[in-house]
């Protein structure tokens, strides 16, 4: 009997939902909370920051408004610089050209792949001594992974230059017993199609800062003046969540835990499979962290396995599975051409050497382990790896 090979699609990263998030709609259309804002939106806030341990939260249409929003409060305008993680997606870094101001992109390091704070310490000294610090520091958290946060607040805190985390990622994942995105001045989360949960779009904006959160939902719902009139002294935005967008949110937030276990659990088929493979090695976690393997990534070296990384993606794409390149990084991107980068050290230029070897691999908390086996097959395929017989 022919065995039936199953040949469809492996996603990334896919949406997957709860099953409850048609109460919350169901809810919001029979009272009539469609819009603007409304209760799902006020309980999602209080649910996500009681969750992660801070203050307050803002909802938002995105995770990259989110960071908008964050620099508009930290003050960023025309001509001031930010630094931000070099290796990361578009998103992190375009809200500052939204402002008019310059990114300064800093390299990552090898134990976390993200922001090195050796670059960082480099760029705030020199920064300094030309009488210009940056008026604020984006540190990613890469597929989950914390950055080294000790290190670049003890940093940032020296120079006083506020720190924004873009948690788009990393939803879930702590550091030294602190959710991710808790940590800086303000964190910023994203809850897009492919991330950790989804509320098909939408992000949020959190701190203990309950002011600077208050000045954000002012700017978020077009910097309306307290007047019996429209009134407007300041640029606003149309920036805020809807009510049924946030029920979906709220009924995601109840199985984050289980996303989080899901993808940890991807991750650890991989690393069972795949780890003893010389020439593969997986994106490391930082001691007293927890990733939350939001994307489980790989690097290559194609002196031992004898292919490269192109070649397996490739190869993947053929079998209907979806692999990345890890980001490529924005210092090399057309867009950001020109702007500074300081390298982790003269010998390591981690971001692209990670760009040139990383790929992320279908890491949903919806795939099947029959599913998963497919991948771990294909690229032991590629390696020409004969399995078991
Ligand atoms: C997804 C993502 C964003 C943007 O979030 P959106 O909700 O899609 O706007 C920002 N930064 C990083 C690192 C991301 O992965």
């Amino acid at each position: 009997m022919a065995v039936k090979t199953n040949n469809e699609r492996v996603y990334l990263s896919s949406p997957h939902l709860s099953g409850n998030e048609k109460k919350y709609i169901l809810e919001a259309l029979e009272t009539n909370w469609v819009a603007p804002l409304g209760p799902n939106v006020d309980a999602f806030e209080r649910e996500m920051a009681a969750y992660i341990g801070v203050e307050d939260a803002v909802a938002v249409s995105s995770g990259t408004a989110a960071i908008h929003l964050a620099l508009r409060l930290l003050g960023v305008e025309k001509g001031d610089e930010v630094f931000c993680s070099s290796l990361t997606f578009v998103a992190s870094a375009n809200p500052i050209l939204y402002e008019g101001a310059e990114p300064v992109f800093i390299d990552s390091e090898p134990e976390t792949w993200n922001m090195s704070p050796q670059a960082l310490e480099r760029a705030l000294l020199e920064a300094y001594q030309v009488g210009k610090l940056p008026k604020a520091v984006i540190v990613v958290h890469l597929y989950g992974q914390n950055a080294k946060m000790d290190e670049i607040m003890s940093l940032c805190n020296y120079y006083n230059v506020p720190v924004i985390e873009d948690s788009a990622e990393s939803l879930g994942a702590y550091y030294n017993g602190k959710a991710s995105g808790t940590i800086g001045k303000l964190g910023v989360y994203s809850f897009n199609g492919n991330k950790i949960i989804t509320t098909s779009g939408g992000g949020m904006l959190v701190s203990n800062d309950i002011e600077l959160l208050n000045k954000a939902r002012f700017l978020a719902t077009q910097a309306r003046d307290n007047a019996p009139h429209y009134q407007h002294s300041e640029i606003g935005y149309n920036y805020r969540m809807s009510n049924i967008l946030a029920g979906v949110g709220r009924a995601q937030l109840g199985v984050l835990e289980e996303r989080v276990q899901a993808r940890r659990l991807v991750f650890e088929r991989y690393y069972k499979q795949l780890s003893g493979i010389n020439g593969i090695n997986f994106m490391p976690e930082l001691e007293n962290t927890k990733s939350n393997r939001w994307l489980t990534a790989i690097t290559i070296d194609e002196s031992q396995v004898g292919v490269s990384k192109k070649v397996i993606v490739e190869s993947l794409g053929r079998e209907n599975i979806e692999a990345r390149s890890v980001w490529k990084p924005l210092h090399m991107q057309p867009l950001f051409l020109g702007a500074r980068y300081y390298q982790h050290n003269t010998y390591d230029n981690v971001s692209e050497r990670l760009f040139k070897v990383g790929i992320c691999l279908p890491s949903g908390s919806n795939m099947t382990e029959e599913d998963q086996m497919r991948v771990i097959h294909c690229i032991k395929k590629s390696l020409r790896i004969e399995e078991g017989v």
